[in-house]
């Protein structure tokens, strides 16, 4: 089994190398997809301009931290009719256009911070080899539509004074034993 395959990388992304730095797993990341999509106009370009690379967190393997250093090349549009002439390869839904983290990391905190708090989630994230803050965790759960975010089960009022939020919105919450809307 290909080692990407086990990272569950999406197709296209090969491991090129794996470098234990600290607690951390360092891994070597590049992308073979033939061709992108430029993303004013959707044509597909193999004309590669240049490359970069980019740092970012990932899930982690086997109980530590992964850093991906993801080789990202900039392809030329040849379409005359686009403004764009240069543009960065895409590739969702496994990262977003500048992100720090990839769509699963995003998620993972996601899920940790629905089921605890900022604070609690924080902690066990940590021990599952995922670095995170309460205000990141907050942060991804305010990302979410309101009809998820309402799955909290949890939230401290420490927790919203980390985003700045008054300390005079209301909170609901029924499953901290609160059955009306309570002022702080
Ligand atoms: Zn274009």
């Amino acid at each position: 089994m290909e080692v990407s395959s086990l990272l569950s990388l999406p197709e296209g992304l090969h491991v090129k190398w794996i470098e234990p730095q600290g607690a951390d797993l360092s891994i070597g990341v590049v992308s073979l997809l033939p061709s992108s999509c430029c993303p004013l106009c959707s044509q597909a370009s193999s004309q590669v301009h240049s490359q970069y690379q980019r740092t970012l967190r990932d899930v982690p393997c086997g109980g530590r931290p992964v850093v991906l250093r993801l080789s990202v090349r900039k392809f030329f549009c040849r379409n005359p009719d686009c403004s764009r002439k240069i543009f960065t390869e895409r590739l969702p839904p496994f990262v977003q256009p500048y992100a720090q983290v990839t769509t699963r990391l995003f998620e993972a905190v996601q899920a940790i911070g629905l089921a605890t708090s900022g604070e609690l989630g924080t902690r066990l994230a940590g021990r599952i080899g995922m670095h995170t803050s309460p205000t990141t965790i907050l942060r991804r759960i305010m990302a979410l539509a309101p009809c998820f975010a309402s799955q909290v089960s949890c939230l401290g009022i420490d927790d919203w004074g980390r985003l700045g939020i008054s300390p005079r919105a209301q909170v609901w919450n029924d499953s901290c034993g609160l059955n009306h809307p309570h002022h702080y």
